[in-house]
């Protein structure tokens, strides 16, 4: 019987590296105010360590250039990797390229095609051109795509893009977007949306703004990590810039956010993770009433309900990574979509407790604690709402149930029948004892 939560010697001692290597190269660059392209020079030659060690694009499979771990071992990595913004930029593997990698590598799949490798997968790897992936609309519900306007016909060779999209992470910064739209509206919308490349110079696409969000209210227009509103009007693209068969836009979705939603709460670990040493140091270093901070009990209480949350739902989005491994993304949903809001509500309290801690200090820009905080509030939206994915996990768990007038469990209900059961026994308990 195999029940085992250890790491293999070979794995941990990449772990161990990552983890100084996060500390001691990339958290510093989190100080300096840098503009885009000075973090791309500067991270450069820290990528080509990460490639010499054989941990770059680690989500994909070895023959499209990554290194094939499986989902455990991606989320202990992503758990180093959470910690700082620029991990995952580092190691190859930040959102939303790396989920738009994946959505190439199942296209690529689902139709042999592999001029999508050369075209888009391989520059998008090493870094040559980035990707945006537009779905939300601001005028439609993003927690249900079915409701997608955006429509995509089809004319000749070509198909032609209609619509508005909003929230297009990196979209004003991106040489290509993937973008998903209703195909077919004369089928359901699981088999009638698709996903196309669009280059962003393609002539009708216009971005018109970034978004100001609680993460950047001032927001300055072209900067990495920006969330950009787009206007597709009469966009025409090559029929081959379709991915995956037409009507496959669903499917090649649920192949992108399955690993994508595990990564993510691997790293609000390593950001949980963060904000509870910040809280601790300062739970031994704050004096006020009489004793350090550590002595009081309401803290003692943060910091032991912190550590007991961050254990649940590491153990938990282990569980899901290892279960994706066993048996597949679909056969996982359950345990995704807890982890999803499981995870998103650890972070955001583990970082308020943190806050509250450091008082002022935790309030102002000298800590991280304050822009942790801000980013933490939108995992609870972005990936689906997390009532979304309660709202999953209740339905299936009330499929095992039937409704019953008399509750299964009433124990005078019960206590009838125990006694018609056992009545012959009864019966001679009750003379024996007589
Ligand atoms: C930081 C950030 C980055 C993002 N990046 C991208 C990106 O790169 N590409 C992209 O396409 N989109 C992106 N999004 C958009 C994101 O996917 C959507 O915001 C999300 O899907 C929710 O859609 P919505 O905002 O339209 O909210 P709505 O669908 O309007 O939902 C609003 C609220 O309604 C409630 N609700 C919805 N359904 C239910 C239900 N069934 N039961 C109970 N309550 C419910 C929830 O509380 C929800 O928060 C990003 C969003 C954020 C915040």
């Amino acid at each position: 019987m195999a029940w085992d939560f250890s790491t293999d010697e070979a794995f941990e001692e990449q772990l161990v590296w990552m983890r100084g290597f996060i500390r001691e190269e990339i958290m510093p660059i989190e100080t300096l105010s840098l503009n885009h392209d000075q973090v791309v020079r500067l991270i450069r030659p820290l990528q080509e360590q990460v490639k010499s060690r054989g941990l770059w694009a680690a989500h994909l499979p070895v023959e499209l250039g990554g290194v094939g771990f499986g989902q455990v071992k991606l989320g202990l990595m992503h758990e180093i990797l959470g910690q700082s913004m620029y991990g995952p930029v580092v190691f190859g593997n930040n959102a939303p390229d790396s989920g738009n990698a994946e959505l190439l590598a199942a296209g690529m799949e689902m139709t042999g095609r592999e001029d999508i490798k050369e075209r888009w997968l391989t520059p998008l790897l090493s870094g040559a051109i980035r990707s945006g992936f537009s779905m939300t609309e601001p005028n439609t519900a993003g927690s249900d795509p079915r409701l997608l306007k955006t429509r995509a016909e089809k004319d000749g060779d070509e198909w032609v893009i209609n619509g508005r999209k909003w929230y297009t992470t990196n979209g004003s910064v991106a040489d290509i977007l993937i973008v998903m739209e209703v195909s077919n509206p004369e089928v359901h919308p699981y088999q009638g949306s698709s996903m196309f490349v669009v280059p962003v110079d393609t002539p009708g696409l216009t971005i018109l703004r970034d978004v100001g969000s609680m993460d950047d209210p001032d927001v300055v227009y072209g900067r990495f990590g920006n969330h950009a509103e787009i206007l597709y009007e009469d966009v025409r693209v090559p029929a081959d810039h379709l991915i995956g068969p037409e009507g496959s836009g669903f499917l090649l979705a649920q192949t992108r956010l399955g690993p994508g939603r595990i990564h993510h709460c691997m790293r609000w670990l390593g950001q949980s993770q963060r904000a509870f040493d910040m809280m601790c140091e300062r739970a031994l270093s704050r004096y006020t009433h009489g004793s350090f901070l550590a002595e009081k009990q309401t803290i003692q209480n943060w910091i032991a309900d912190s550590k007991a949350e961050m254990h649940a739902a590491r153990l938990m989005t282990l569980h899901a990574a290892w279960k994706m491994d066993q048996v597949g993304a679909s056969a996982s949903r359950d345990e995704i979509a807890m982890i999803k809001y499981f995870g998103a509500n650890v972070l955001h309290n583990v970082i308020d407790r943190a806050i509250q801690t450091y008082g002022s200090l935790g309030y102002s820009s000298d800590m991280p604690l304050e822009a942790m905080y801000r980013a933490a509030r939108a995992a609870r939206i972005y990936d689906g709402p997390d009532e979304v994915h309660r709202q999953t996990v209740a339905r299936h768990a009330l499929k095992n149930y039937e409704a019953s007038e008399v509750p299964s469990d009433h124990i005078p209900t019960r206590a009838a029948a125990a006694r018609e059961k056992f009545a012959d026994v009864l019966e001679f308990l009750e003379a024996d004892s007589a």
